[in-house]
């Protein structure tokens, strides 16, 4: 046994974890994980399994430790809040990039709202999923337009499906909205074709 003594967390709090977590990411203990995610790449024989070179891998998987981190941080707000909710959602996943695609677009925010014209598109799956619960849904052609949906009405939490590197740039803008968010990853990255869990964000949502 490598302590010297025993222990039993089970009657501590959730909170107390989501703080733990918190005051890790917080003092940028958080680099750590870059011993994590190499382990992680190593152990599950990434570079084999993907095509990725080492360093891609390891820093991809960086960016899911720390998405993953912010996921728990912000759980319990997320879960608390009872305003309306709103889902964002990555323009690339969508099945047709060309005018086969009948979402309409908005140029004033911009975004694009699905039209439902093809059930297997994960994009049609993932909207009526969220609305079913009552979400706001937006599909986004970039990051950029995200401060104006959260100020055009007050949303009190976000889901957020992108990729690492947008997910970490989204969580900073709701932390000067003060909003608490969770966020899906791509698990396939480009400019067309991208794919993310439904069965995750179904889980979040
Ligand atoms: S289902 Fe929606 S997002 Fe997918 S191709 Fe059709 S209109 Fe576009």
């Amino acid at each position: 046994m490598p302590y010297g003594f025993t222990f039993d967390l089970r009657g501590l709090p959730r909170s107390f974890f989501e703080e733990l977590v918190k005051l890790a990411y917080d003092s940028k203990i958080y680099r750590k994980v870059g011993r994590t995610a190499r382990s992680l790449v190593k152990r599950f024989r990434v570079e084999e399994l993907t095509g990725l070179n080492l360093t891609d891998a390891i820093s991809l998987f960086e960016d899911f430790l720390e998405i993953q981190a912010a996921n728990i941080m912000n759980r319990g707000r997320f879960r608390a809040a009872s305003g309306r909710k709103v889902l964002l959602l990555p323009h690339c996943a969508r099945k047709y990039m060309d005018n086969r695609c009948k979402a309409v677009f908005d140029p004033s925010i911009p975004t694009y709202r699905c039209a439902g014209c093809s059930p297997d598109c994960l994009i049609n799956q993932a909207t009526k999923l969220a609305r079913e619960k009552g979400y706001d849904v937006y599909v986004l052609p970039g990051g950029s337009c995200i401060p104006k949906i959260l100020s055009s009405r007050s949303y009190s939490a976000v889901i957020g499906v992108a990729c690492g590197a947008e997910l970490k740039l989204g969580y900073q803008i709701l932390q000067k909205f003060g909003i608490p968010g969770q966020a899906v990853p791509l698990l396939k990255n480009g400019c067309a074709g991208t794919w993310f869990d439904l069965e995750e964000l179904r889980r979040i949502l």
